[in-house]
């Protein structure tokens, strides 16, 4: 370790980015982490500083070591303390780099996750089934890009059995990317929906984006998690090795006999029953892909079961809430074309009075935005026993005449009126873009 701060010492201002890594990760593991905000700074980590849209980390260099920081990785010389910093090329790609080394030093098998939709509930669920019988770790939260996933293996410790990782995406070749620095033993693609199709370049470039992990899966001669109902999964699967699920399919690993929504899902294979505290039934393949990983780990049904039933969502994700005299579905957390369209045909078919539908504009689809806009309204508009309030300019662009269908330009215009038409004794269903931040809606109720 000594050489390492000499070397650090005597080459100060010079291109450090042949620091080899390994002595990187030497300091690492004598650390108490990593960390890329001077706000959340444990005492002896390392902090890395990342240059954002807004900021450069580079200038919080002295308040990371005041706050406790054993180093400080920085990308610019002007930033140099000795003995305290050490500097390199880029950050980041040295922050991707430790991860990636942390992960072959480790070995552990890696489980990586991927999809339109449902990719954090997934990563719950299967977290919460594997870690019954495993030490197991999973991304927390959404940290799922090529700063996140890097974080998330960088939590992983010896001790960890199993890792999770959650890969989000939206353009090609960002999951390629991020399966080089996860190396994944094991993956399932969520599904191949219209999300991010601004970045993507339409449905087909989310098929090809999406599957880069089979891709990677295959090449290694790794596994993959299949959904057998699924057309897309199936055919994009056809020659890798695969545990697989289906319910409406019979020749899979897992079969699922039984589905139900109501409106919490309740999903029954073999002879379990679960009562899952989910609603919809586009839930039901997020907890189908979490008993079927469980079997393939050799969790017990019964532990599966117990996962499965313990498990409450969380930040706006399908959560089913009370206030007042109404019921409330509040799945503000994120909307595109297929959860918005999957939430809605939940939302139908619940056999309840009074429901009304608050909706918020969906984000990032490019020039198909208003067509998908209009898709939506035009499933609204034969539900006359469904009060709809749509919300965001590409949802009044589509405005029609409909007793019904109500349209609002932004939020405020919203707002105004229903705090003079408050609902009571309904079941409403609250689904938006994150942009939309919908869940306002709860303080007016
Ligand atoms: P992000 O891209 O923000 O990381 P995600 O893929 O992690 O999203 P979740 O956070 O699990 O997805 O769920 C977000 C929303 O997507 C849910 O609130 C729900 O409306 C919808 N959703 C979840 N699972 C599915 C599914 N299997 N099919 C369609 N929609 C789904
Ligand atoms: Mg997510």
């Amino acid at each position: 370790m000594k050489g390492l701060f000499l070397y650090i010492r005597f080459n100060k201002i010079s291109n450090m980015n042949s620091l080899p890594i390994a002595d990187l990760h030497a300091l690492f593991l004598n650390s108490s982490g990593v960390s890329i905000d001077t706000r959340k700074i444990e005492l002896d980590c390392i902090f890395f500083a990342l240059k954002g849209e807004n900021f450069d980390a580079n200038t919080f260099t002295k308040e990371a070591l005041k706050k406790g920081a054993k180093y400080v990785i920085i990308d610019n010389k002007d930033y140099y303390i000795k003995d305290s910093t050490i500097l390199v090329d880029n950050t980041l790609i040295t922050l991707q780099e430790l991860a990636k080394f942390h992960r072959n030093y480790l070995g552990l098998p890696i489980i990586a996750l991927t999809g339109s939709n449902g990719k954090t509930t997934t990563k719950e669920l299967i977290h919460a089934v594997l870690s019954k019988k495993y030490n197991t770790l999973a991304t927390i939260g959404n940290l799922n890009n090529h700063i996140g996933v890097p974080l998330t293996l960088l939590r992983f410790t010896k001790e960890t059995e199993i890792g999770i990782v959650e890969m989000g995406a939206n353009h090609q070749r960002e999951i390629e990317f991020l399966c080089q620095i996860a190396q994944p033993d094991f993956g399932y693609i969520t599904n191949f929906g219209k999300a991010h199709l601004e970045g993507f370049g339409g449905v087909d470039g989310v098929i090809k984006g999406k599957s880069e992990l089979y891709n990677y899966l295959k090449t290694q001669n790794k596994t993959v998690f299949v959904n057998l109902d699924d057309p897309i999964q199936q055919e994009k699967t056809y020659s890798i090795n695969k545990f697989t699920f289906g319910v409406t399919t019979d020749n899979c690993d897992v079969k699922i006999t039984r589905v139900e929504a109501n409106p919490m899902v309740k999903i029954t294979y073999k002879d379990v029953e679960i009562n899952s505290h989910l609603i919809g039934i586009y839930n039901a393949n997020n907890i189908n892909a979490a008993i079927t990983i469980g079997n393939y780990f050799k969790v017990t049904d019964e532990l599966i079961k117990e996962a499965i039933e313990n498990y409450i969502p969380e930040n706006n994700r399908s959560q089913l809430i009370q206030k007042n005299s109404n019921e409330i579905i509040l799945d503000a957390y994120n909307a595109n074309p297929s959860s918005m369209t999957a939430a809605l045909t939940n939302f139908i078919q619940l056999e309840k009075d009074n429901k009304i539908a608050i909706l918020g504009d969906m984000f990032e689809l490019g020039s198909e935005s208003l067509l998908e806009h209009n898709k939506i309204v035009e499933i609204l508009k034969s539900q006359k026993d469904i009060q709809t309030y749509f919300i965001g300019k590409d949802f009044y662009a589509n405005e029609i005449k409909s007793n019904h269908l109500h349209f609002f330009e932004n939020f405020n215009t919203f707002a105004e009126f229903i705090k003079l038409e408050k609902p009571s004794n309904s079941l409403l269903l609250i689904k938006g873009s994150r942009g939309m931040a919908l869940e306002k809606t709860l303080e007016i109720l």
